[in-house]
């Protein structure tokens, strides 16, 4: 394994051990391989020959949850997500990618249409094999222990996604583009429609991005890059054709991936770099455009001491950690929600997802999100609010898991109910 630019970003590091008093693993793991410093040694000794086992270097790897805690306690400010995914990446092109991985990410969620395509056929699976379940987000559909869910639930897939429900000529173009994320599109339509219809708020035109791909962050974490550029490409050249001034992100994973994990896909000197710098610009979260553009400002004032204290608000790491977009979506909160909105135990620590961290180790992952619903229902939250599709996803299913009553919602959903208390209507599904 060689690799100067892997070597250079592992080279930074002075195994001072910071990273292990933070990292959402260690705790799990209680093992030094957990943790950035064991990653980076393992990586050094296998670029120096010393110990070229893949297969260990490749575990160290896939073991991580890219939640970034480590990278930003670390005092020689050392890019281990960069690190992991590249070292992923080097190891693809060794080794390669399980078909299964490969097919999806660059065949399915690389293709609109073979991404609804698959929904639908998921939707059928749902209903056909599995039991459902009633909680506080809606249907779920629980995985029997035989087809290997331990205990895990799934969100009922609608028949519709977000953009399917779009007339044909709505939303075709416009100074702000909603990029609404496979997530909000076809698992959370109800998450798109509330992102749209509250950002149309604004007064400014807004189009939605219709034929995007996946985002390419599934891809780009599991180190296979040519499938990320697959996704990469058609939406960089359709978004810069359509010149939008604003491009807006309900999910922070899309918006990293676009803000910043796009710019070392493409680097400097490839062609896509520019197009990809030119996005970058313009990309920026959900809150912040909200805040930007007026339409906080103009929400109803809530009801004053109204269920006091139930909602929370958890912090995606890719968007409050590694983005800093934290403050933003609280000063949102504020404003939707009043008094209602109170900070909550645990709020910046990681959900468990990690993405195919959730798939690959999915006992882990729930033990990491079951402590955290638990914290913040014990500490009196009673709706989860947050701004990321991976960790609406696992808090859904781990509230299942902890407390059926508990909601977990995108505060564009909370925002368009403010709205619609504003104009005495109930906000459209
Ligand atoms: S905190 Fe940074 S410098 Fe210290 S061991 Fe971890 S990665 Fe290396
Ligand atoms: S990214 Fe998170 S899980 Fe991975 S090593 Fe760093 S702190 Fe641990």
């Amino acid at each position: 394994m060689k690799d100067e630019t892997l070597a250079a970003l592992t080279g930074l590091c002075a195994k001072c051990g910071t990273c292990r008093t933070v990292c959402t693993l260690y705790p799990e793991r209680k093992a030094e391989i957990a943790v950035a410093r064991g990653k980076v040694a393992l990586l050094e000794a296998a670029m120096n020959g010393e110990d070229p086992d893949a297969d260990s270097v490749q575990e160290a790897l896939t073991d991580c949850l890219l939640c970034g805690r480590c990278e930003r306690a670390c005092p020689n400010q050392v890019l281990v997500e960069e690190i992991v995914m590249k070292g992923r990446a080097d190891l693809a092109e060794e080794v390669g990618i399980p078909a299964w991985k490969s097919i999806l990410f660059g065949k399915v969620m690389a293709s609109p249409g073979a991404t609804a395509a698959a929904r639908k056929a998921a939707a059928a699976g749902e209903r056909l094999l599995l039991p459902k379940v009633p909680t506080g987000s809606g249907l779920h559909y629980r995985f029997p222990e035989g087809l290997g869910g331990k205990g895990r639930t799934v969100p009922e897939l609608p028949a519709r996604g977000f953009l399917e429900s779009l007339g044909r000529k709505e939303a075709a173009s416009g100074e702000v583009m909603l990029f609404v994320g496979c997530v909000f599109d076809h698992v959370f339509p109800q998450v798109g429609r509330a992102a749209y219809e509250t950002v149309k708020a604004s007064g400014k035109s807004v189009a939605v991005f219709r034929d995007a791909a996946c985002c390419g962050l599934p891809a780009m974490v599991s180190g296979d890059r040519r499938s990320a550029m697959a996704c990469a490409e058609g939406n960089l050249r359709r978004l810069r054709s359509a010149e939008p001034a604003t491009i807006v992100f309900p999910c922070g994973s899309c918006l990293l991936m676009f803000r910043r994990n796009l710019l070392s896909l493409v680097p400097q000197g490839v062609p896509l770099h520019e197009d990809a710098l030119w996005v970058a610009d313009r990309s920026t979260d959900y809150a912040s455009f909200l805040l930007a553009s007026g339409v906080v400002g103009r929400l109803p004032d809530p009801p004053a001491g109204e269920k006091a204290g139930e909602i929370g608000y958890h912090d995606p790491c890719h968007l409050s950690g590694t983005l800093g977009k934290g403050p933003e979506a609280r000063e949102v909160l504020r404003r939707a929600a009043g008094d209602a909105f109170a900070e909550m135990e645990g709020a910046d620590r990681c959900c468990g997802y990690g993405g195919t961290f959730n798939v690959r180790d999915y006992r882990t992952s729930a033990r990491i999100g079951e402590g955290k619903v638990s914290l913040a229902a014990r500490g009196g939250t009673k709706v989860i609010s947050t701004a990321c599709s991976g960790c609406v996803l696992q808090m859904r299913d781990m509230a299942a898991r902890v407390d059926p009553s508990l909601r977990v919602v995108h505060i564009a959903e909370l925002v368009a109910q403010a709205l619609a208390r504003g104009e005495g209507t109930a906000p459209r599904r």
